[in-house]
Parts: C-alpha cells; structure tokens; sequence
C-alpha cells in the first residue's frame, strides 16, 4: 500500500477512501494506490489533515478489510 499524488487538471467529485465523503479535488490529489500501482482511491483533504499516522492506521484497516 503506498502513496501516490497526481496532479489534477479539473473539478472531479470522488469519494473519499477513509470516511466515504464526496469532496471536490484540488490540484493535487493523493491516491492510494498496491505495490502494482493500481489505485484504490482518493483521500479528502479533512482526512489528510488528520496527519500521516492517522491515515495510515485507517490504511491499514481497509487493507485488512480487502484480505478478509
Ligand atoms: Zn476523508
């Protein structure tokens, strides 16, 4: 599970990965993405304020919810 961060090149409405909230991007994006680099969504920016730490134990639950 790693970190990806794209830039934008408009308006796009996604879901947030971590609280499941539409929210509008910005010029950057960060996506979660598996070690093939497949992405498995965004992150909104509430959820990034959060902190590194606390994005990655959410992170590590919703892995754990994809193995089960
Ligand atoms: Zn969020």
């Amino acid at each position: 599970m790693k970190f990806q961060i794209e830039c934008n090149t408009g308006d796009i409405s996604k879901m947030c990965l971590i609280c499941q909230e539409n929210f509008q991007t910005d010029e950057a994006r960060l996506i979660v993405c598996n070690d093939q680099g497949e992405g498995y969504g965004d992150i909104c920016h509430q959820c990034i304020a959060k902190g590194g730490n606390w994005v990655q134990f959410q992170l590590q639950k919703f892995s754990q919810k994809l193995l089960a």
